[in-house]
């Protein structure tokens, strides 16, 4: 189905009958040329972009659930590419690239919002970090602008500025940066992806995998054996689990990450603001909620809600950068797990059993990914090499010494 604004106007005359589901629900055949485990974000957009880009159309996508009953349908849905190490700054640009061109590309409202993002800073050498950052960012075709107190002044009046304990002293802005309406992004992806031939099989688990001599063969779901010789892993907080049905051990632990929504308020955030002192993160969403969320739960489980210390913790991040918040009502909270890897970077990579390709390893910055994430993993598959944006994210780059630390953290995955 194909959406334009003269179907809009016409459905609207003939009382909205026309319109069709936007992908089909069908049984699984025996083989596939590719299995994508994971119907989330990563999952669809890879298939999607195998099937309009790679021209690769015999492909299944397995979901044990519905679509969007992962994290893509649980983020708070930041997307930016503020990011300041050479092997991840030219991935996350080339991801707002393709956000860019997305609703375009796959004829579907995916409400991107490029409102911008604005890392707030509170010390002259936080300052200077900043300024590093958004350097590397220009240096890789991004957008960095660093505001001083006056700037942003007049566009966040109601920080609290003069905090003794957190003084507001400016910020790191991404203007292209903004949020991006989640579901739909997995809506507009397995549409693109069904329209093209890719089977799109719901409430179907992967139980298992068939390896014989070192060499992946295919799958076992609880919709019975599906073959193929090219089987990618793709199922982000379910990483160690699913992957340890193949014997794979994993530099990822799984923890739980909240998100919070208030009730509706009038526009008051310019875009995405975030605490340079603390875990905090706001944005504002179209219906009006404040869309806000922090530091993971600091233990690992595979549960999707969180404990009380954590929402505590948040809220006083809140307070400390933009008081207002306390005003607010808070309207529903809700928790996805997090592929926390060792450097809190990902993993796009080939395994070391032969047909088996593993997706992984997001934290909790994998929304913004999805597009560039599906692509690379797309041009794996197809080509047998990596694309270049997505060269460093190899899951032996621990014995190597190759580690990607963004934050500086070292391998302590809940502080990344
Ligand atoms: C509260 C919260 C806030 C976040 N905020 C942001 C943000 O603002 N910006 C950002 O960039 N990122 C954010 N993230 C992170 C981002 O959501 C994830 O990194 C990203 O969505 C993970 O990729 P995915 O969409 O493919 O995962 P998912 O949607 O989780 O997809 C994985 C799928 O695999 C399926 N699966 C698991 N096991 C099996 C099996 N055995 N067989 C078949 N299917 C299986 C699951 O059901 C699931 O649907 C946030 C996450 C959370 C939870």
């Amino acid at each position: 189905m194909k959406y334009s604004g003269l179907k809009i106007f016409l459905e609207g005359l003939t009382g909205n009958k026309g319109w069709k589901p936007l992908w089909r629900n069908p049984e699984p055949k025996p083989k596939y040329d590719i299995i994508i485990i994971g119907g989330g974000g990563h999952g669809l957009a890879t298939a999607y972009y195998l099937s309009n880009t790679f021209n690769i159309k015999n492909v299944a996508v397995i979901e044990k659930g519905w679509l969007g009953s992962g994290n893509i349908g649980r983020n708070t849905t930041i997307i930016r590419s503020n990011y300041l190490l050479p092997e991840n700054e030219p991935f996350y640009e080339f991801s707002m690239k393709l956000w860019e061109n997305l609703e375009k590309d796959f004829n579907y409202n995916a409400m991107v919002s490029q409102r911008g993002v604005m890392n707030i800073f509170h010390s002259d050498s936080q300052r200077d970090a900043f300024v590093r950052r958004g350097n590397a960012m220009i240096m890789s075709g991004a957008d960095a602008v660093i505001l001083d107190e006056k700037d942003l002044k007049k566009m966040t009046p109601f920080l609290d500025f003069d905090n003794a304990r957190f003084p507001i002293k400016g910020a790191l802005w991404q203007p292209r940066g903004g949020s991006v309406r989640h579901d739909a992004v997995a809506w507009g992806y397995a549409k693109g992806a069904d329209a093209k031939g890719v089977d799109i099989i719901q409430n179907c688990e992967v139980t298992g995998f068939i390896i014989k001599n070192g060499r992946c063969l295919g799958v076992e779901t609880n919709k019975g054996t599906i073959k193929s010789t090219k089987i990618a892993s793709c199922v982000a907080g379910s990483s160690s689990k699913v992957m340890s049905k193949a014997g794979i051990k994993l530099p990822i632990e799984s923890h739980v990450l909240q998100a919070f929504v208030s009730e509706g308020l009038k526009p008051v955030l310019p875009g995405v603001i975030t605490f340079g002192a603390g875990h905090f993160y706001v944005s504002q969403s179209n219906k009006g909620g404040l869309v806000f969320g922090g530091d993971i739960d600091g233990y690992n489980s595979y549960a999707q809600r969180g404990n009380l210390p954590v929402v505590e913790d948040v809220c006083e991040g809140g307070m400390a950068i933009m008081p207002m918040i306390g005003r607010a009502r808070l309207l529903r909270m809700w928790g996805g797990i997090m592929d926390m890897s060792m450097d809190g970077s990902p993993f796009i990579d080939k395994t070391d059993i032969k047909g088996l390709f593993f997706n992984g390893g997001w934290c909790y910055g994998g929304f913004k990914a999805t597009p560039a994430s599906g692509y690379c993993y797309a041009h794996l598959l197809a080509t047998g090499k990596p694309h270049k944006t997505a060269e460093s994210f190899l899951l032996k780059r621990f014995e190597k010494g190759l580690i990607i630390d963004e934050k500086g953290q070292g391998n302590q995955p809940n502080l990344h």
